[in-house]
């Protein structure tokens, strides 16, 4: 379901008027970022998400419409890794904006957040080496550890995966239609499953 913070029309004029979307979430999961992240998408915008969570500060991947990977993208990656506990993660998610009353994060997070935040904006915009476009730049401060790593695309992403307009594969009618094989073998082909 898509869900923005103001409604859907303002938020069309707002990324329609952008050069760059940055949509920050110090509270409630990467679910609150996802309809800004399609949105951006669709009118080919680049985006940057920013979000806190785990005490952990996440930056990007900053998307570049058609040529990195986007934020879908790297859901559908940590799902993978995620196998049977894929439901309770988004649960949990889709649940956690209801607590945004309360703070969620030590203040020296949300503040080197947003001043991390406005150095990626200010590379891209300046258009600085070394680039981070389709880069995951995470911050522990408990850890005390900074990373970047790059956000491969995912061949299924519903968002930015060209696949996403492809009609599925009926394996029905192409490997078990008998007609179809006896065309296979009068070209030399072999059917294995006879
Ligand atoms: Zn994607």
């Amino acid at each position: 379901m898509t869900q923005f913070c103001v409604d859907a029309q303002r938020a069309e004029e707002i990324v329609k008027g952008s050069a760059l979307v940055v949509a920050c979430a110090e509270f409630g999961g990467s679910g609150l970022l996802k309809p800004w992240n399609a949105l951006a998408f669709q009118q080919s915008k680049p985006f940057l998400p920013v979000l806190i969570e785990d005490a952990t500060i996440r930056l990007g991947p900053l998307v570049i419409p058609e040529q990195t990977a986007c934020l879908a993208c790297l859901e559908v990656r940590q799902n993978s890794h995620l196998r049977e506990k894929v439901h309770d993660q988004r649960l949990i998610e889709a649940f956690l904006p209801q607590g945004q009353a309360f703070i969620g994060a030590h203040p020296a997070v949300t503040s080197i957040a947003c001043k991390l935040a406005a150095f990626e904006i200010l590379r891209f915009s300046a258009n600085l080496f070394p680039r981070r476009a389709g880069k995951l730049i995470e911050m522990n401060l408990m850890g005390s550890s900074m990373i970047a790593s790059c956000v491969l695309k995912a061949p299924r992403c519903p968002v930015c995966s060209p696949l996403r307009h492809a009609s599925k594969v009926n394996l029905e009618k192409i490997s078990l239609n008998r007609e179809r094989w006896a065309q296979v073998e009068a070209m030399g082909g072999r059917n294995d499953a006879d």
